[in-house]
């Protein structure tokens, strides 16, 4: 075998996918034993009695046509959170592979390790600027990491990645390693995606999901976007149907032209909320520190995180503690002007 199939699990290569019934909308349907009504309640386009597509192409096609890669280029799942354990599950051998993952970030990388038996192996983000170890990413790599998880910009700390030092993993692992880089965030970025080097890189997976800018996470839609083989790969563990009816609908209406140009216009205010936030902030007596955004929330650090904390509860407002990440850390999602005018006033 060669490439980086090479570095899948052996078993899910020789994997021979379910073979579901077979699927052509021109046939009435007496093979899937199903319910020929539908419920009362329903109110789909295709009807909720049928099962959806086994691996819907349309909606394969319009991501693909968003994300400006070939449809073969992209697998939908149930947000990035299944992408994440897809990979997991097709690249590493329990037991036996291990994972690197640069902290503070994500947590889901670590938890859908550990749930495959997979060892993590934690090289810290640079405390100063929480930019990329490059040097010790590298460092902590044997034969048998399968997977180095970089999310850029980067879950809690707000920053993205210099894509140069990114491509330099990406070119140190060629044949070694998988190099997934989640962007779940980079549409309030405004930079280029990834996705650009996909074809220097064969060993490059990029995460993307419609559940921050695109205001869909009650719809569960992310994409893993790399090389043909490992989307075709995971397209066998990922299980068929997995993408419900209403969420293939209401994606299909989301990436309508018309409801792009909404989307655009909200990650435009989220951005401008964000930076009047930030002015806001910046000026209060209780804030210690307030690390760069190119996302749709801010890290900051407290004088008391405590106080902080119990203010915005006060004010009905949920902000998360990062007291884990580092001692006086809060994370704060970007709101409505009246929720942030709120959060504002709740903070002395
Ligand atoms: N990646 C990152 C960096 C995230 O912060 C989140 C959600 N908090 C996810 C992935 C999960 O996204 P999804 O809703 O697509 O599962």
């Amino acid at each position: 075998m060669s490439g980086v199939l090479s570095l899948a699990r052996p078993e899910i290569v020789a994997l021979k996918a379910y073979s579901h019934a077979s699927w052509d909308p021109a046939f009435d349907r007496l093979h899937a034993n199903e319910l020929p009504w539908r419920a009362e309640t329903d109110r789909s386009l295709a009807g909720l009695n049928r099962y959806p597509e086994p691996h819907p192409h349309e909606l394969a096609r319009r991501l693909a046509e968003l994300y400006q890669v070939d449809a073969a280029q992209l697998l939908p799942g149930r947000g990035s959170d299944e992408s994440i354990d897809l990979v997991v599950r097709g690249f590493c051998r329990a037991g036996i592979d291990n994972v690197i993952i640069c902290p503070p970030t994500f947590g889901m990388y670590s938890v859908a390790a550990r749930i495959q038996g997979a060892e993590v192996r934690e090289v810290p983000l640079k405390r100063a600027d929480y930019s990329l170890d490059t040097v010790g990413v590298l460092a902590a790599c044997d034969a048998n990491t399968r997977i180095v998880f970089l999310c850029s910009p980067n879950n809690p700390t707000g920053n993205a990645m210099d894509p140069v030092a990114v491509e330099q993993v990406l070119m140190a692992l060629a044949d070694k390693a998988l190099v997934v880089v989640d962007e779940a965030y980079i549409e309030f970025s405004g930079d280029a995606s990834l996705t650009r080097s996909l074809g220097r890189f064969p060993n490059l997976v990029i995460l993307r999901t419609l559940s921050k800018a695109f205001g869909l996470a009650g719809a569960r839609v992310g994409s893993l976007i790399a090389a043909p083989e490992i989307v075709a790969l995971l397209a066998k563990v990922i299980p068929p149907y997995s993408i419900p009816q209403l969420t293939i609908e209401i994606v299909l209406a989301t990436l309508a032209p018309p409801q792009l140009a909404v989307q655009r216009e909200r990650v435009v205010q989220v951005r401008a909320e964000r930076d009047r936030l930030r002015a806001a902030l910046a000026g209060k007596s209780s804030l210690r520190k307030l690390w760069p955004s190119v996302t749709n929330f801010l890290l900051a650090d407290f004088v008391d995180a405590e106080v902080a904390l119990a203010a915005a509860r006060n004010a009905k407002l949920l902000i998360r503690d990062m007291r884990g990440v580092s001692p006086h850390s809060l994370r704060i999602s970007v709101g409505t002007p009246e929720q942030n005018d709120r959060l504002i006033r709740s903070l002395a």
